[in-house]
């Protein structure tokens, strides 16, 4: 009831702490909050301390061995209450999140000069969409792809192999685990894309993903995701 009554004094307020919000569903103060992985890595998201921000900036890591994603855009840190916003969209239904998650993405993108105009979510395994009822990473692409002026399509890939949890796994587990776990559909219309996803955790699924778009003709792959989760990917 207290919340049905704050829902008509304001007309939006913060879903984390109720205050209100006049644009987003997230208040200033709580925005200010957030756990910001700015000064990440350009390839692979990975947090560099104490980098100068918005510099281009490789990790060791990739400049020995480079992903076959050729950028990663990845804003926060898998941190409270970033973690939080995740699961209630992912484990709770709870929508609402999709279009906050969107929008606080949106401000790392607009600081893009050349975005790529085609966007792919991650798809799930038909039995995970059929469980869960939605794929969070459309949900979340949909609503980017409107405030970006972008095409976003979900039905030119497909995942085959209803992989395990990767969170258990190893990084080399990972990367045996989602091995010729995708496939392309259709014809993909650009040279240039960008996937989606919710959380990169140690970014062996968007690479598996950017090996098998590539395979199809794509030239260059960015990862657009919420939140950095876990360590770097090694490639063997
Ligand atoms: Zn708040
Ligand atoms: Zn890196």
């Amino acid at each position: 009831m207290w919340q049905r009554l704050l829902d008509k004094i304001y007309p939006q307020h913060c879903l984390l702490c109720h205050a209100s919000s006049q644009n987003i569903s997230l208040c200033q103060g709580c925005q200010n909050e957030l756990p910001s992985n700015h000064n990440a890595c350009w390839h692979c998201a990975q947090p560099l301390e104490g980098a100068a921000q918005h510099s281009a900036l490789i990790c060791a890591h990739c400049l020995k061995k480079p992903l076959t994603i050729d950028r990663c855009i990845v804003p926060f840190r898998y941190h409270s209450p970033i973690d939080f916003m995740v699961k209630q969209l992912k484990f709770q239904q709870k929508l609402v999140y999709a279009p906050l998650i969107a929008e606080l993405m949106l401000f790392s993108l607009k600081q893009e000069t050349d975005l790529p105009q085609l966007i792919l979510p991650v798809p799930l395994h038909s039995a995970r969409l059929q469980q869960r009822g939605f794929n969070q990473s459309q949900e979340i692409a949909l609503h980017l792809a409107k405030l970006l002026n972008l095409t976003c399509r979900y039905d030119l890939l497909t995942r085959r192999i209803n992989t395990r949890s990767q969170t258990e796994l190893t990084a080399k587990l990972r990367q045996k685990n989602i091995k010729g776990a995708f496939q392309v559909r259709k014809t993909i219309p650009a040279k240039r894309i960008a996937l989606i996803d919710d959380v990169m955790t140690s970014g062996s699924t968007a690479n598996e993903l950017a090996k098998t778009v590539k395979q199809a003709g794509v030239e260059e792959v960015q990862l657009w995701a919420f939140a950095r989760a876990g360590a770097p990917l090694r490639q063997s």
